[in-house]
């Protein structure tokens, strides 16, 4: 059944306006009495028959919501090191998919795209380009993208715990340091394609940041996030 966020909660009549009305009625050409799923994007989801469809509304007759069974048990939020133009859509729709909370892009000392001001507009794009994924693959929330930080200006504080993935770790996997996990909040950094240097590393271990390999091979950064990604929810994910 074709899936819409609405951003308010479920209750008996909901009305889609703006670009919904366009979907529902041009795209997928939907009739009064066909039904749709509605997700308030808080993780909670119905089943709504169309009501009536006028020019700029959908009106809509909801059952009664019930949560949503696709949510990870784990938040993880991904400092993607900002990579190359264009892959960064990747990244996020494919980590969307796996189960991320949120994605951050993330300004390193080796990030080949030192962007400066105007970055406003890619965020707002990369906001789309993750509910289009949620909406695809039925996820109860739209994972946020969070606005480009310093690597230095790093909370690491606000998750249970914090992972760098560098691929000159020789004696800690992944495996290993999510073996004794059990929180909820995880936060994962990985290089852009120039990697991390020495020093970043040595600074993110002094703030308790857990240096990980994620096994014998170099996988681009674009690869690097969506392997951790798949990895933690295999290991952690019940
Ligand atoms: N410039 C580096 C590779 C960077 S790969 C070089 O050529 O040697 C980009 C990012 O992906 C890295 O910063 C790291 O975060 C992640 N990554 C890639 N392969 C990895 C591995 N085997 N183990 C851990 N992290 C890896």
């Amino acid at each position: 059944m074709h899936r819409f966020f609405i951003r308010q909660p479920i209750s008996d009549c909901v009305t889609l306006r703006g670009e919904d009305v366009k979907h529902i009625t041009r795209v997928l050409r939907l009739r009064e009495g066909d039904t749709i799923t509605l997700c308030d994007g808080q993780n909670h989801e119905c089943t709504a028959t169309i009501e009536t469809i006028a020019k700029d509304a959908v009106d809509c007759r909801c059952s009664t919501p019930m949560l949503c069974e696709t949510e990870p048990d784990v938040r993880v939020t991904l400092f993607q090191g900002l990579p190359k133009t264009g892959k960064m859509e990747t990244i996020i729709q494919k980590c969307v998919e796996l189960g991320i909370d949120t994605v951050i892009p993330m300004r390193t000392e080796y990030c080949v795209v030192q962007p400066k001001e105007s970055f406003g507009d890619r965020i707002e794009r990369w906001q789309r380009v993750a509910e289009e994924a949620a909406k695809q693959c039925r996820r109860g929330i739209i994972p946020k993208i969070g606005n480009l930080i310093k690597i230095t200006d790093i909370d690491m504080s606000a998750y249970d715990l914090c992972l760098v993935a560098y691929e000159n770790e020789r004696n800690t996997s992944l495996k290993e340091s999510l073996r004794a996990f059990t929180g909820t909040s995880i936060a994962v950094l990985i290089g852009p394609e120039g990697g991390f240097s020495v020093t970043e590393i040595e600074q993110l271990e002094q703030k308790g940041v857990q240096s990980v390999s994620l096994g014998k091979r170099i996988l681009r950064t674009e690869t690097a996030g969506m392997a951790m990604l798949a990895q933690i929810m295999y290991e952690v994910d019940g």
